[in-house]
């Protein structure tokens, strides 16, 4: 399991991505972020520090 960015929420403000303790965010071409699920370990501080909640666990 690992979270997900839901891009037609995400406003590209990148606060996830410095938040994240396992550098599992990065930016994609158009400014919106992206989890990298191979590194994401589902700690959860991105998802309670998005200000319009766009990350949200991706049940598998
Ligand atoms: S859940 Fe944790 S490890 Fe996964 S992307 Fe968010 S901050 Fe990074
Ligand atoms: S914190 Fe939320 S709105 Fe900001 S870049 Fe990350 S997913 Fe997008």
């Amino acid at each position: 399991m690992s979270y997900k960015i839901d891009s037609s929420k995400c406003i590209g403000c990148h606060s996830c991505m410095a938040a994240c303790p396992m550098m599992a965010i990065s930016a994609a071409q158009d400014g919106k972020c992206v989890i990298d699920p191979t590194k994401c370990v589902s700690c959860g501080t991105c998802a309670s520090i998005c200000p319009v909640s766009a990350i949200e666990p991706e049940q598998k």
